[in-house]
């Protein structure tokens, strides 16, 4: 059976709707530990006498209205209105309310205030109108209510007797410190969710600003940096750029639309084949793509006719795509610019030589 610390706590936790937002959870504690408190003073006054029946009645009617708010706002979604709701009860009747009838300045109500402005400005939704006449409603109505008791003495009611001052003061005191402990832990909560969202918006943005936002392939910066890696890392690699042949054509015959579709058809092949071969691929710029692939020559001829085999498969409305390869293998002295040198002279040279074929990096002579 379950312990009873445990069910306190499961219970508290419906009641607060564990899987909202922080604001949420707060604002639900907040009403829960509200109606709580206020149907308790209202007994307690009541046996106490510690006040006019009345006040106890009309506690009893708003910690009603409270309820149904958090059902409003629990179970309907509405949030937003409900806390504005209350906030605006809170400050404007329930706390003046408490003020009159709770021996205004020698009573709680001042401590009350101060709980109210803590719950206040954690949970308001964005409105800087209505957030400043709350807010201003908060930091002004006791003044207002100091002045009227200074005024008018008698619209106060007083203690029965000092004792009972104390005792309603020490309850206070306590309620007190109950609410500002949920205010603390919806705070705390707010921040490791904003702390949670901010993290994950940190990812997306790296990871994002790792690719090239047309094709999705890695961008030129960071095929860059896996190459370097690559030189540092890899006994063997070959580093390809292959170039759409006449893409200016293809462009202004069929617009430029059509020309980023190509671009991404043709993105998607050479993705799918470079994790097949284990490699890395980037949009080098405009119609030109960087792939890595680990092993010799042979590797990046097999890959080249795959890709070739893939583009006559899949004909596009203009066609099959059409490329060139420059291709060059990694020596032991490479740096990046020298490997990338290579493999571009190798690809100017099928360009001179007629397009749509590969050639390998000539120093090594193998074409
Ligand atoms: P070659 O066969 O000699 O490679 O000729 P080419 O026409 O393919 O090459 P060129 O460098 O003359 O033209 C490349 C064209 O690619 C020009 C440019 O407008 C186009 N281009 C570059 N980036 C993009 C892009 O993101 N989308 C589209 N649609 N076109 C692009
Ligand atoms: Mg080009
Ligand atoms: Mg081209």
């Amino acid at each position: 059976m379950a312990s009873p610390l445990k069910m306190i706590g499961s219970s508290w936790r419906w009641l607060v709707g564990e899987n909202g937002s922080a604001r949420q959870i707060l604002h639900h504690g907040f009403l829960v530990s509200t109606v709580l408190i206020g149907l308790f003073s209202a007994v307690f006054n009541y046996l106490m006498e510690l006040t006019v029946p009345a006040y106890s009645l009309a506690l009893l009617v708003i910690s009603l209205m409270i309820m149904v708010m958090w059902y409003r706002s629990r179970f309907h979604g509405e949030f937003r209105r409900m806390s504005w709701l209350f906030c605006t009860l809170v400050t404007f009747v329930m706390l003046p309310a408490s003020w009159l009838f709770n021996n205004g300045m020698d009573g709680p109500t001042l401590l009350f205030f101060l709980m109210a402005s803590a719950y206040v400005l954690g949970v308001l939704p964005p409105s800087p109108i209505r957030r400043g006449i709350i807010i201003s409603g908060l930091m002004f109505m006791p003044w207002l209510l100091l002045t009227l008791e200074h005024a008018r003495p008698g619209l106060v009611v007083a203690y029965e007797s000092p004792a009972i001052r104390s005792l309603d003061m020490g309850i206070s005191y306590t309620l007190a410190f109950g609410l500002l402990s949920v205010v603390i832990a919806g705070y705390a909560k707010r921040i490791r969710e904003e702390r949670d969202l901010a993290r994950i918006y940190a990812h997306k943005l790296e990871h994002l600003s790792r690719l090239d936002s047309l094709t999705g392939l890695y961008n030129h910066r960071t095929i860059h940096e896996h190459a370097e890696i690559w030189i540092n890392q890899y006994e063997r690699a070959c580093l390809l750029i292959c170039d759409l042949d006449h893409f200016k054509l293809i462009n202004d015959v069929h617009g430029h639309p059509y020309g980023d579709q190509v671009l991404t058809h043709f993105s998607s092949w050479i993705l799918a084949l470079s994790q097949k071969f284990e490699g890395k691929a980037g949009r080098y710029g405009g119609e030109e793509f960087m792939i890595l692939l680990p092993g010799g020559l042979a590797v990046a001829r097999q890959f080249d006719r795959q890709l070739r085999d893939r583009c006559d498969a899949s004909p596009l409305p203009h066609g099959s795509v059409r490329f060139c390869t420059g291709a060059s293998e990694l020596c032991k002295q490479s740096t990046l610019t020298s490997w990338v040198k290579r493999s571009d002279e190798a690809l100017y040279h099928a360009k001179a030589n007629g397009r749509d074929q590969l050639i390998v990096d000539r120093d090594m002579n193998v074409v």
